[in-house]
């Protein structure tokens, strides 16, 4: 029987986060648990299903394996010759990681292992990901030996068949009741022993150097938002494909705005003068200043919405909107003059505050209640 894409099994998108994930396999396995539902093949079944995509897509390396070679790239069986089937009700793929220390394995006999993959954290800034950026980024990766050519064996000798394995990669290993096939320790699977290690890279056949990659960061990126850079993680073995880098954004705090998807949010201070007799305030933009108009008697906590400029959706095309959030400054500072004035308004606005003060009002009121 096919199976079934795990993204669809947990009903999520592809490009869903790790939380998504884990809250919708949360509500699946509550609905399927088998203490739900006694005696249901049918929710047995789910269960199982259910549980089996979680453990995929919730580690990023056994997810990022399946979003690129979908179920055989997750597969524990895969490899190893078939020899995985049919031990009932016991569970193959945690003994195999155990042994193999959890390896990815691209298929058939022959020890072709996929590389890593590998992730990068990159730091950008609010501007970046809004605007969208090219990086520059320097990462540790590996080349041929130039002195042995990549074999490993020292200049003017051969890579010898290994002893332990005759040259086969792999050799048996019993464990309890069972014996399984197992990588050869001497040769790691190549089937080749070096007797006479190349002096440079000491038989690795590589050595270690860096290279710089250039890093398209789109338009509209997020904090923790991934950026796939295929065959460009830690290299395959023995012919095996490279694994991928995962260039993760991580946004810098901004001084001005914060962001929440596509809208931005920013304080707007105002002075007390304009936010009772209205006026129009300049306010920056991540591209410029605008104008807000206030109106009159706006209140502080007050938001302004200044329409598309906010940030780009990095899937779409439409961006959100600016958060003007009012403030309503207190002078300091003040002359005598400016004193003077405020003493004045303060006495001739005295006697009626339920008409001035409508907060001061509300909160008397408030409390008028509260002592009875
Ligand atoms: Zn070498
Ligand atoms: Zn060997």
């Amino acid at each position: 029987m096919a199976k079934k894409d795990f993204y669809e099994v947990l009903g999520v998108n592809r490009d869903a986060s790790e939380d998504d994930i884990k809250k919708a396999y949360r509500k699946l396995a509550m609905k399927y648990h088998p203490d739900r539902n006694t005696d249901s093949k049918e929710a047995e079944d789910k269960f199982k299903e259910v549980k089996e995509a979680y453990e995929i897509l919730s580690d990023s390396q056994k997810r990022a394996a399946y979003d690129q070679y979908g179920h055989a790239g997750v597969d524990p069986q895969a490899g190893m010759g078939g020899g995985g089937a049919g031990f009932g009700g016991f569970d193959f793929g945690d003994i195999f990681s155990d042994i193999f220390g959890g390896g990815q394995r691209g298929g058939g006999r022959s020890n072709v292992y996929r590389g890593s993959d590998l992730r990068y954290n990159m730091e950008i800034t609010l501007e970046e990901a809004a605007r969208g950026c090219e990086k520059q980024i320097r990462i540790p990766s590996h080349e041929n030996c130039d002195a042995c050519h990549g074999t490993g064996a020292k200049p003017g000798t051969q890579p010898k068949t290994c002893r332990t394995c005759g040259g086969h990669g792999q050799g048996r290993m019993s464990q309890g009741f069972f014996s399984i096939q197992q990588t050869c320790p001497t040769c790691h699977g190549s089937g080749k022993e070096i007797t006479d290690p190349c002096h440079k890279c000491h038989g690795a056949g590589q050595v270690k150097t860096h290279k710089t990659l250039n890093v398209k960061i789109p338009a509209g990126v997020d904090e923790g938002d991934r950026i796939r850079l295929a065959g460009e993680g830690e290299p395959g073995q023995n012919g095996g494909p490279a694994g991928d880098l995962f260039v993760v954004t991580h946004v810098k705090k901004h001084s001005v705005f914060e962001r929440d998807g596509k809208d931005l949010h920013c304080e707007m201070p105002i002075s007390f003068a304009t936010a009772a007799l209205g006026g129009e305030v300049e306010i920056p933009t991540l591209d410029g200043m605008v104008k807000v108009k206030i109106a009159a008697e706006t209140q502080s906590g007050r938001v302004y919405r200044v329409r598309g400029k906010g940030v780009k959706s990095v899937r779409g095309s439409d961006y959100g909107d600016l958060m003007c959030h009012v403030v309503v400054e207190t002078p300091v500072a003040l002359t005598e003059r400016q004193k003077e004035l405020l003493r004045e308004f303060e006495a001739i606005s005295q006697g009626d505050v339920a008409t001035h003060s409508p907060r001061t009002k509300s909160f008397m009121d408030k409390l008028k209640d509260f002592f009875g």
